[in-house]
């Protein structure tokens, strides 16, 4: 097992990518010059012209062509990403493969629904008129990726843009870029030539994409890099989405049944190596269960096999995989010296174990005063903390900066709801981890510091659409009574037709017609 830091940046835009695992240098890419970036802007908007031309069903079918390639290519893709990331094999499969390919056959079956015109009631004010919502392109989008998921969280907002219309100009994260695989699968797969181009390097190519304008800026990441991205964004109003960190708390009732709910948690805070946004990072459990559920949280991780441990070396045996850089593992490093030295007991693992593989670690006796209390962690390491009522509990989950996901664990589906709509979050999961991820059709985004937008389902189109409403008036011919000239007498009626509208009753109906009429009138009289 090699120790060394991977992936690396090296200097002077050359980026050096790493195998997280073992150390070795899997590749180099060059960060692009600036004549390239305009090059790359300037087909995308090319490109517009024609794919937005494409009907829903059209772009569909694209997207079909796409699913095949990725049934029929999965294995390969799976190595690449494992070889970047260190993830187990089965969560490359499970959370980077079928995700992508779910959220291709949801649209398959509603996009044209959802992105269809349409038709809204006209109030009687407007009598004679139609009204219209059309779902259309708004153009070249910029999509913004982080290491931890490279090829879903790359693939579910490129998807989601191109069926809504839009050609995407993709930055991968520098530390685990997949160099060359989304091209290739375009490519192979037969979408429109450039609907997707693949713009290599770190954060400083990030702003100068943002810079050159693009009509919405999707990223996902940090919070502190959602932050610097909005700022920029904000000097052209670029709308941007942020989809960004998370704190998630897992509320756990003594009435549960305690080897489903540890087991849960076990797979919630370390699946992926506990690098999710979503991952469990705060367990909190009733009192009369917490002793126990800390015994057999501590006696199932026994039983994990992380790459040091796995049965015999195949990627398919391990339950746990390595971290992927270098830099979170000192984050969590850091985080547990702070905790520990303010006095927060390490219940088990909290030490490196060699290279990148750190073992799933969980500590109580946390306290507000420590870093690990706020920050987002992002590692196997997960707080438990004893609650004795339903108030203190919503307290607790309530008591973070983000508002990403969390999960409420009860046999009493009553209770469980109530405490779901009472936590601040975008999301949450009864009696499971991280399970709303899994439908396709549910919204994905945070409250708080966790982000702004949602994506995936209906959301996730209308978010990469101009949404545009329209009013049709068959009665090209005529003046309309509210325009000029406004005269004491046009005053009257308007205040009546506010009465009638609104003080509701019998008679307001009857009462709108009739100042319909007198409007009208009035109209005439002016033309006489
Ligand atoms: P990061 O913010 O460091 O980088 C993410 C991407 O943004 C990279 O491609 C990076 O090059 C780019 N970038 C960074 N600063 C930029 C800037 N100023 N301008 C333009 N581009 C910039 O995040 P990371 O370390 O790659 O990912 C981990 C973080 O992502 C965690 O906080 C995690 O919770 C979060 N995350 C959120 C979700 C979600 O859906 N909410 C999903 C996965 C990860």
């Amino acid at each position: 097992m090699a120790t060394s830091a991977a992936p690396i940046l090296a200097g002077l835009g050359e980026i050096r990518v790493c195998n997280p695992r073992t150390g070795d240098l899997l590749y180099t890419v060059q960060e692009p010059s600036e004549e390239h970036l305009d090059q790359v802007y300037q087909t995308a908007r090319h490109v517009f012209e024609s794919y937005r031309r494409l009907t829903v069903r059209q772009r569909l079918r694209e997207m079909g062509k796409l699913k095949r390639y990725l049934l029929e290519h999965k294995e390969p893709i799976c190595q690449r990403i494992v070889e970047e990331t260190g993830k187990p094999r089965v969560e490359a499969m499970l959370t980077e493969i079928f995700p992508t390919l779910d959220l291709i056959q949801y649209y398959e079956k509603h996009a044209e629904r959802i992105l269809r015109d349409e038709k809204h009631a006209t109030p009687l004010v407007l009598m004679g008129k139609k009204s219209r919502v059309y779902y259309e392109p708004i153009g070249p989008v910029l999509i913004i990726s982080p290491w931890n998921y490279p090829f879903n969280l790359s693939m579910t907002p490129i998807i989601t843009a191109l069926v809504a219309g839009n050609p995407v100009i993709f930055k991968p994260s520098e530390y685990t870029p997949l160099r060359g695989l989304l091209e290739e699968v375009c490519e192979r797969a037969g979408l429109p030539q450039n609907v997707v181009q693949v713009v290599y390097g770190g954060k400083e190519t990030g702003r100068r994409l943002i810079s050159r304008r693009t009509t919405k800026v999707f990223f996902t990441g940090s919070e502190a890099a959602g932050k610097a991205i909005m700022a920029q964004c904000a000097q052209d109003l670029t709308p941007v989405e942020l989809e960004l960190g998370g704190k998630d708390p897992m509320v756990v009732f003594s009435d549960v049944n305690l080897n489903r709910a540890v087991n849960g948690a076990l797979w919630g805070a370390l699946t992926n190596t506990g690098q999710t946004c979503t991952s469990v990072e705060r367990i909190y459990v009733q009192e009369p269960l917490y002793d126990q559920f800390v015994a057999e949280f501590k006696r199932e991780i026994e039983r994990l096999h992380d790459p040091l441990t796995a049965r015999e070396f195949d990627d398919k045996n391990i339950d746990m995989g390595c971290m992927t850089t270098d830099f979170q593992i000192e984050k969590v490093e850091a985080q547990i010296a702070d905790a520990v030295a303010k006095g927060a007991v390490i219940e088990c693992g909290g030490k490196r174990k060699q290279g990148h593989v750190f073992p799933a670690t969980l500590i109580s006796r946390v306290m507000p005063g420590m870093k690990i209390y706020y920050e987002e962690s992002f590692g196997p390491i997960t707080t438990i903390t004893p609650f004795k009522t339903e108030e203190e509990a919503i307290r607790l989950a309530n008591d973070s900066p983000y508002g990403l996901s969390a999960s409420v664990w009860s046999h009493d589906i009553a209770r469980a709801d109530r405490v779901a709509r009472e936590i601040v979050t975008g999301n949450v999961s009864i009696n499971n981890v991280l399970a709303t991820q899994g439908n396709a059709a549910l919204p994905f985004g945070g409250t708080k510091n966790s982000g702004i937008g949602r994506y995936k389902g209906a959301h996730g189109l209308y978010s990469f659409s101009n949404i545009k409403s329209i009013m049709i008036d068959r009665n090209s011919g005529r003046y309309e009574p509210i325009w000029y000239p406004y005269t004491p007498k046009k005053y009257e009626l308007v205040s009546k037709l506010v009465d009638c509208s609104f003080r509701g009753g019998i008679g307001s109906l009857l009462g709108l017609v009739l100042v319909g009429i007198r409007l009208e009138r009035l109209e005439k009289k002016r033309h006489l």
